[in-house]
């Protein structure tokens, strides 16, 4: 694998074609890597471009008070990574140009942090990832975890009810395990209820950890998270019954007991959800050691659901590796904006 990285690398030479970012991103796959990010200038060149990093020719304004400078780019080889730093002209206030931006203190190549966000993105295992930028385990996982936070932060803020008038929305609780990672044991402070829906018309989604069942958890999950138009289906756990009267105009149950599919209407089912549940659980991994609190764990939990419902609504639906790689690095820019900007958090729905 590093060998052929090499030899990839060598054919950057003169990669021109590559100058242009809708190039790069309409051209790249897992094989035309290595030559479009042959070159530490290309890497940097692309983060410039995207706004990972502040382009150096860009001269800010100085962000000491009452300064009415503006910075410049200076070389400092010796205490950057990235070899430059800018420097106001009047006040003399010096900035790490990767301060804030999703590089910052990072030990890996940008470029093998960007591999690591475009094997995310294109569903590649972890193992991949770490495989072929060469780096230890704990790294690549933490690296993976980095890009995971940009689905949450974004998810998080883009989040729209899902359903309306004229749509039918599936509900559902289920049971989530978190497995341990390396043993495979089941862990007892392990288990959460988690609930959640899908637009049977758009495939929209919504997931969220819950505590209990109980009517007033459930009810107040779905007065955030469903537009109260919607058409409603659910099993017919008791907690359901009454939904009209928390504000939504249709529901109808699922009777399990009594088969599959109700009787009177081939409808009122939740086949859509309950492959949602599959879904999810297959794409969910732990990582989760035998020493972490239960919060720890329902952050994992919740983190991973973000992710599926970032993956769902933003990435899926783009084919073109190039696409989804172009999707990543705005949001990455979005959360870490730099030294100039304010990022994206996350925001309780
Ligand atoms: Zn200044």
């Amino acid at each position: 694998m590093r060998s052929s990285r090499k030899r990839l690398n060598s054919l950057s030479q003169g990669s021109s074609t590559f100058s242009s970012l809708a190039n790069i991103f309409s051209n790249l796959t897992f094989m035309t890597w290595g030559r479009i990010f042959g070159s530490k200038e290309a890497v940097l060149d692309f983060c410039y471009k995207t706004g990972l990093i502040p382009d150096p020719n860009s001269e800010p304004n100085c962000k000491v008070p009452r300064c009415t400078g503006k910075y410049y780019k200076i070389e400092d080889r010796a205490s950057c990574k990235i070899g430059w730093r800018i420097r106001c002209q009047v006040c003399g206030h010096k900035i790490i140009p990767t301060k804030d931006t999703w590089f910052e203190n990072i030990k890996l190549d940008y470029e093998q942090a960007l591999f690591v966000a475009f094997c995310f993105v294109c569903e590649e295992p972890i193992s991949r990832a770490i495989l072929q930028i060469d780096v230890n385990k704990n790294t690549g996982t933490n690296w993976y975890g980095y890009v995971r936070e940009v689905a949450e932060v974004i998810i998080s803020n883009e989040f729209e009810k899902i359903g309306g008038i004229g749509k039918i929305v599936e509900c559902d609780e289920t049971h989530i395990c978190s497995r341990k990672f390396h043993r495979g044991r089941y862990l007892r402070s392990g288990q959460v209820w988690v609930f959640g829906g899908i637009c049977r018309e758009d495939n929209s989604t919504f997931f969220v950890e819950v505590s209990d069942r109980t009517r007033e958890t459930l009810m107040t999950a779905m007065q955030k998270y469903i537009h109260p138009d919607s058409f409603i289906v659910t099993d017919s756990w008791r907690s359901y019954e009454g939904l009209t009267r928390y504000g939504f105009a249709y529901h109808e149950m699922v009777n399990h007991k009594k088969g599959f599919l109700s009787k009177h209407d081939k409808t009122i089912n939740t086949q859509k959800v309950e492959r949602l549940w599959r879904s999810v659980k297959q794409d969910i991994t732990f990582f989760g050691r035998k020493d972490q609190s239960d919060e720890v764990q329902g952050h994992a939990i919740a983190s991973e659901l973000a992710k599926h419902g970032y993956m769902a609504k933003f990435i899926r639906p783009l084919e073109q590796p190039g696409l989804r790689f172009e999707r990543i690095c705005k949001d990455i820019s979005r959360v870490f904006p730099g030294p100039f900007g304010k990022g994206l958090e996350l925001r309780k729905i």
